[in-house]
């Protein structure tokens, strides 16, 4: 565990060092839960979402985009049912004064269940060796199926608590598990209340209720309202899919673990619409497709997985999460969520429009299912970082072994695609024939021009940043116009032309082999 806080500390400082994200107005501070992209931080972020576009928009003739507005008419969260129930139950340590949402803390305790049960199994596997059944020993060890049945009872009453808001049973199952408070190590709470999360402003100079406006909570909505619209102009048919990537704001009741929770964040939303019964299917054929489109830019299998929501939320009728295994454990990455009619009907009902779609092949009118994929950008940018920064021992110049820091980002994600280097900074020769490649190749890539420090020094800026190709101009160069192409993981260095460069980097680059 502590490894693991050691791990993402130095992430969160390597964020800092090499331009990837900084605290918001640090100047003044900072400003909690808040945080600004800098230079490689937005270019990782944009390349993030690209990923996601294509594959959503350009890749389906039946999804087509939009980017609505942050601000929306007020009575669009009435009818989402955020206004009424966008909450979390929080609960105040009346010693450290420090406020916690109370589903947490029980997520928490659950979390440490979990420890125990993966502690015994690697126990158990080390004494069998390759005969162990780890999921016949989950079974029948009495030890481990304990605490798997605590760990039930509890979900399950979490799970009931939520969805009815029941906040004294909440406070009761805080009581009887003894959750302490983490930083005073008292048991001290107050009652559970209910926090909406939603921020609110005014509207021009009208003041009051009237004139009281929200900052979305989720960029859903902006594609409901604009069902029909965007099915009439783009002359789509059922099924099709509207998708957006856009800035959501949620006031988080605590937003701890960096990017993971802030309070104004981005999300890649793809709403899906489809026949009622048919619903199910769909939603079968995103989970799939979504598991793959974050298998295919390398994250290891065993660090994603489904986790099945325990309590569905207001408007589904089936959610599950693809959970990532970030540096403080398995948490939600992206949403996938059968929506049903709830909000197009909801929508129809307080406007008095009608959000119907004619249907030519059952010659029927009727209100659309909905199938959701719902992805935080922020946090898949976490994701990625988390599994791609490594500390490794590489040979030097010399040949003797060296630490180097590298982002070990798919070359489709990384912020910079090659650095062009000439070997030494002051022979003009070298510099002028780096630059004139430099030229060449920017129009079809970020790339970077780097001649200040030793060649070493620059190589380890590189891997620091994630570059997955540096090109050297040497001496050689000047002779016959090739120069060394040096690859990032493998660390592989080959001469080529210049001429051969541009293709080298695109083929690594290209995102067709992603799909
Ligand atoms: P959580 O349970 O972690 O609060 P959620 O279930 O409320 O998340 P959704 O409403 O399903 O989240 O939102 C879809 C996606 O938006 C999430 O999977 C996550 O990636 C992202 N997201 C939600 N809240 C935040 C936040 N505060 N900061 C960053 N990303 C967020």
């Amino acid at each position: 565990m502590a490894n693991q806080e050691d791990q993402f500390k130095k992430l969160v400082a390597h964020c800092k060092e090499y331009g990837f994200i900084f605290q918001s107005s640090e100047i003044y501070d900072g400003l909690a839960a808040t945080y600004d992209y800098g230079p490689y931080g937005v270019e990782l972020k944009n390349n993030i979402k690209e990923y996601w576009w294509k594959s959503m928009v350009y890749h389906h003739e039946n999804i087509v985009g939009i980017d609505a507005a942050i601000f929306m008419h007020p009575r669009t969260w009435k009818a989402s049912g955020h206004v009424d129930a966008f909450n979390d139950p929080m609960i105040d340590n009346k010693d450290s004064k420090k406020r916690y949402r109370a589903d947490v803390l029980v997520e928490e305790y659950l979390d440490k269940i979990e420890q125990k049960v993966n502690k015994e199994l690697a126990k158990a596997a080390k004494r069998f060796g390759d005969s162990f059944d780890a999921a016949m020993y989950r079974q029948t060890n009495p030890r481990v199926k304990g605490y798997l049945e605590k760990h039930a009872t509890i979900a399950k009453r979490l799970a009931t608590a939520m969805t009815n808001s029941d906040l004294d049973d909440m406070k009761a199952l805080i009581e009887e598990l003894e959750i302490a408070c983490p930083v005073s190590g008292s048991r001290n709470w107050t009652e559970v209340r209910q926090f909406n999360l939603m921020f609110s402003t005014q509207l021009g100079a009208v003041a009051g209720e009237e004139g009281k406006l929200y900052l979305r909570p989720e960029t859903a909505q902006g594609i409901f309202v604009n069902f029909l619209n965007v099915q009439k102009s783009s002359r789509q048919k059922l099924p099709f899919g509207i998708a957006q990537i856009g800035k959501a704001f949620r006031n988080e009741i605590v937003a701890r673990q960096f990017i993971f929770r802030m309070r104004e964040f981005e999300q890649m939303e793809m709403q899906f619409f489809v026949r009622p019964g048919t619903q199910k299917e769909w939603y079968e054929k995103w989970k799939a497709a979504r598991m793959q489109w974050h298998r295919a830019i390398g994250t290891p299998e065993d660090k994603l997985r489904f986790h099945d929501h325990d309590n569905l939320a207001h408007y589904a009728d089936a959610a599950v999460d693809i959970q990532f295994e970030f540096p403080f454990g398995f948490k939600e990455l992206e949403g996938i969520h059968s929506r049903t009619d709830f909000d197009l009907s909801s929508h129809q009902e307080l406007s008095g429009r009608k959000l119907q779609y004619f249907d030519p092949e059952i010659n029927e009118s009727y209100v659309p299912y909905v199938v959701e994929t719902s992805i935080g950008c922020d946090r898949m940018f976490l994701a990625a970082l988390s599994q791609a920064l490594r500390e490794e021992v590489v040979p030097d110049a010399e040949g003797k072994d060296a630490n180097r820091m590298v982002l070990k980002l798919h070359p489709v994600l990384a912020p910079v695609k090659c650095a062009v280097l000439p070997l030494l900074k002051n022979k003009e020769a070298l510099t002028t024939k780096a630059r004139e490649i430099f030229n060449r190749i920017k129009f079809s890539f970020n790339c970077q021009y780097d001649e200040k420090d030793a060649i070493g020094r620059r190589y380890r800026r590189q891997d620091a940043i994630g570059t997955p190709f540096c090109v050297t101009v040497d001496f050689e160069t000047l002779e016959d116009d090739t120069v060394t192409i040096r690859e990032r993981d493998s660390l592989a260095q080959r001469r080529i032309p210049i001429e051969q460069v541009e293709a080298v980097v695109l083929e690594g680059i290209d995102m067709r082999s992603l799909f």
